[in-house]
């Protein structure tokens, strides 16, 4: 069975300047407003304890946006302080912030300096927005850094005591196909390339964890509008998927664990651990993302701060994303919080939502789903399984499992026979080639 945790995320929604690409829910916010929204972030981790009393103790921290780094290392220290007068968070426990390069400091001493800080305060794992290591291609898309800030921040960080980085990529750059778009780094390179010449020097960096996702353009940023006015081109999905086999194999070699559709911790020389599946259990890279993995095995995790998203206990919530009535409905003290306040949307999963969410995000990562962790949300089924047309003879995880998904199975057989999928009788995982069709094979599932 997955080792289930408990995790906290908390959503700091500032950043310095909106990157053309980005959809995330984040804007630029001056110190005024930062530091109402620490205040209120504060409130909220005191007053919604009561409704999470259940979940401790709290084995992972994440702090992401957003630019969390815009905050400083004292506002940061407030925030774990709260946390810790609420929670009982394990000495163990991982604790993530996102710092993106540009926001740390203008020289490596300052970088040093405030990368100790946030140390100090409980900072164990760095996750740096690299995105690429070409100054055109950073300007294109936006971000405020340079690569040479990038190899500063990471050398900083690594001489500050982080053992634990995280570095993110951007593949699939849709730069080089229109000549109107503007600024983008033309035809000099391609985006492939590109991509395959920042992952060689972020190799170099040796980080722990290293985070590939190819560019969507998605609609009402800088770049939906260039795509809208036919300024700028999508890299096709032959390329696409070209580019990302490239990319997971050169992972492959370097030693990185291909654990998750785009995440790869690092492994070891061989580059082999975490990529065969056996009875005996899989060899795990002691560097995945503890955080990240609770979303793809279910575990209760607590969704803190703007437009936050959070389970626990079988429901799904997410915060309001309004700025203002957030700061405002927390900060005034006459005010009665109740989670209605602040929560915008609830939801109670069913047992074919719980079922469904556990076999989409189990397919995500390497090892797959297993049957006995998929039924585990049928424990109430029995009666009614023995009452239908089901053999209750068989109760092991993978009768009941195939029993619940018999309209699928044809299909899934399908893929298994096209080798994208491979089943066997612990549960099923995608194949590398595989994920270029996951969304059709998890859709079997849903
Ligand atoms: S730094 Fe990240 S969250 Fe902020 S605008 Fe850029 S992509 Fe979006």
């Amino acid at each position: 069975m997955d080792e289930r945790t408990t995790g906290i995320y908390i959503h700091i929604p500032f950043c310095v300047k909106k990157c053309n690409y980005c959809a995330f829910l984040s804007a630029p916010g001056d110190e005024e407003t930062r530091e109402k929204y620490v205040q209120a972030l504060i409130r909220e981790i005191g007053r919604c304890k009561v409704n999470f009393t259940s979940c401790e103790p709290i084995s992972t921290v994440y702090f992401g946006g957003g630019t969390p780094s815009v905050l400083s290392p004292e506002q940061i220290g407030r925030i774990m302080d709260a946390l810790r007068a609420n929670f009982t968070i394990a000495d163990d426990a991982e604790i993530t912030l996102e710092a993106n390069p540009g926001t740390l400091g203008a020289a490596e001493e300052d970088v040093k300096f405030t990368l100790h800080q946030y140390r100090a305060v409980g900072i164990n794992r760095l996750s740096m927005g690299v995105q690429s290591l070409n100054d055109d291609v950073l300007k294109f898309i936006g971000r405020i850094h340079t690569a040479e800030d990038v190899r500063r921040d990471f050398k900083a960080a690594r001489a500050s005591g982080y053992d634990n980085i995280n570095l993110d990529l951007i593949l699939s750059l849709p730069f080089g196909n229109k000549e109107g778009a503007q600024g983008a780094p033309l035809n000099s390179i391609s985006s492939q390339e590109q991509s395959l010449e920042d992952l060689r020097e972020i190799l170099a960096m040796h980080p722990e964890h290293i985070s590939c996702y190819s560019l969507q353009i998605e609609e009402g940023t800088t770049f939906g509008k260039l795509y809208d006015q036919g300024l700028l081109d999508e890299i096709t999905d032959e390329e696409d998927r070209d580019t990302y086999h490239k990319v997971c194999k050169a992972l492959r070699d370097a030693g990185y664990e291909h654990y998750e559709i785009s995440n790869w911790a690092y492994a070891g020389a061989s580059g082999s651990a975490g990529l065969s599946r056996s009875k005996a259990g899989l060899s795990r890279s002691p560097y995945r993302s503890r955080h990240n993995s609770s979303y793809w095995n279910m575990s209760d995790y607590i969704g803190l701060g703007l437009g936050a998203s959070g389970f626990v206990g079988g429901v799904r919530y997410q915060n309001t994303s309004d700025l203002q009535k957030y700061i405002e409905c927390l900060n005034d003290p006459g005010v009665g919080i109740t989670p209605a306040d602040i929560h915008a949307d609830v939801h109670i999963n069913t047992e074919h939502d719980n079922i469904s969410e556990a076999v989409f995000t189990g397919l995500r990562r390497r090892e797959g789903i297993r049957y006995a962790d998929a039924v585990r949300y049928l424990a109430n089924r029995d009666e009614a399984d023995a009452s239908q047309d089901f053999d209750a003879t068989d109760t092991s995880a993978e009768a009941r499992f195939w029993h619940f998904y018999a309209d699928a199975r044809e299909e899934a057989e399908s893929f298994v026979r096209s080798g994208h999928l491979i089943i066997d009788d612990e549960g099923l995982r995608l194949t590398e080639l595989g994920i270029d069709i996951s969304n059709s094979i998890m859709a079997l599932f849903v």
